[in-house]
């Protein structure tokens, strides 16, 4: 008698969903659902800004509230075959799987990474970068994956104690597709909303999200540049200073994030809350030091690049209106690190990435992080597949 293959239901093809369906397809049936498109990663820009830009790519009008109490700001989330990995920034430790590392040249460097090379000691940023252009998540074999394009899961198919199918909205083919195993693999936001909306994995879903508070010094000077959008990055105290050699209004500047946050948020159906900056944690004043020191340590590095930090900055030494400032500025400016993590982590999934109460469900992605890392997402990510893949293709 021939035994019917297993058939596994991947929900997203981002970073983890891509990787995940690839792997599984080599012993599983793999339907990998995706709502966005397919295109070619190395088509789509290596800078960040021109890759957001790009139609199609993110998922419009979503909206965060960074810190409590302040106002909705856009969020950008990847949509298409690749997710993240085809908008992103690209910064990677190591390469894991589709992403390979490819060292940004000194030769490559602009003014704002020169003077972090002074004034901090700054390294050079591995790129996921293949020849020059993106390389993206979605260069693995989908061969034998039936792969569901323009689909979005808007609910999850329940019955006898087990997640038995998905129902999708929009693509080709059924409006349910029945599954042995459905692995949710959308994102921080996505994967905890399809679950709150099935009533599935208890009350931590959603709670417990994280992200990197961070700021962006403006400098002003000349701002144009056409290499990497950032060539050197700087690590001390938990601080990271990245060089933005061009911002999308063509100035430039100088990005300091907060690596290991303290503060945690929550995603619900109607809002994600991320709470950055949670005042029961010394995140702001960890934060506002890092600012500090980096505005003490690359003002003079940077006036030899014939660049300053802008007026609206207050001087390293006033730690309180610099504190008022980067409050401010973590609220209401457009982010620049968008990492989110974890809201799908603590008491929703098991060792095994299980769904607890119902049989058959697993989620893999951003949101089943224990934290936001503080190294490369995608890398920290791409780790979590190694392992669950692992073993699942060995039982
Ligand atoms: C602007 C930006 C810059 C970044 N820079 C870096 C960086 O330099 N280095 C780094 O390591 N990380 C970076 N990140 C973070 C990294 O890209 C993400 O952490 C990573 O992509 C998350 O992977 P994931 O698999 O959890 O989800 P994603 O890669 O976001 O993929 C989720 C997929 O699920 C699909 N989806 C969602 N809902 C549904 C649904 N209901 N039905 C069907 N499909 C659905 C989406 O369309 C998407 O394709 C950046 C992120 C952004 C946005």
């Amino acid at each position: 008698m021939i035994e019917r293959r297993r058939r596994t239901v991947v929900v997203g093809g981002g970073v983890a969903g891509c990787v995940l369906a690839s792997r599984l397809s080599r012993v599983d049936d793999v339907v990998l659902i995706e709502a966005g498109s397919r295109v070619d990663a190395a088509s789509v820009p290596v800078d960040v800004h021109a890759a957001l830009a790009t139609p199609g790519l993110t998922w419009p009008g979503v909206k965060a509230r960074r810190v409590a109490g302040g106002p909705l700001v856009a969020y950008p989330v990847a949509r298409g075959v690749g997710g993240g990995s085809l908008v992103n920034g690209l910064v990677v430790d190591r390469s894991s799987g589709p992403l390979v590392v490819e060292e940004v040249g000194a030769n490559e460097f602009g003014s704002v990474d020169r003077a972090l090379v002074t004034g901090l000691g700054a390294r050079a940023v591995r790129l996921s970068r293949r020849s020059g252009m993106r390389a993206a998540a979605s260069n693995v074999d989908l061969e034998a994956v039936d792969l569901r394009l323009g689909a979005t899961v808007d609910g999850l198919v329940v019955g006898g104690g087990r997640v038995i199918g998905v129902e999708i909205a929009g693509g080709e083919g059924d409006t349910v597709v029945e599954a042995d195993r459905v692995v949710l693999a959308a994102g921080a936001f996505a994967s905890p909303r399809i679950l709150l909306a099935a009533g599935l994995g208890g009350p931590a879903v959603g709670r417990g999200v994280q992200d990197h508070p961070s700021v962006v010094l403006p400098l002003d000077g000349p701002g144009q540049f056409d290499g990497p959008v950032s060539g050197a990055v700087a690590r001390f105290d938990g601080i990271e200073v990245l060089a933005l050699n061009r911002l999308p209004d063509g100035q430039c500047g100088v990005a300091v994030a907060l690596l290991d946050p303290a503060s945690r948020g929550r995603v619900t159906i109607e809002e994600i809350d991320l709470n950055l900056l949670d005042e029961n944690t010394d995140d702001l004043a960890r934060l506002t030091a890092g600012v500090s020191v980096a505005i003490g340590r690359l003002s003079d590095a940077l006036a030899a690049e014939g660049l300053a930090f802008a007026d609206e900055i207050p001087k390293s030494g006033d730690i309180s209106s610099l504190r008022d400032w980067v409050r401010s500025q973590v609220a209401t400016a457009d982010p620049v690190y968008t990492h989110a993590a974890s809201s799908c982590s603590r008491d929703v999934v098991d060792e095994g990435h299980a769904v607890g109460g119902v049989e058959g469900l697993f989620v893999v992605d951003a949101s089943t992080l224990p934290g936001v890392p503080t190294g490369s997402m995608m890398n920290a990510i791409l780790d979590q597949v190694d392992v669950v893949s692992g073993r699942w293709m060995s039982s």
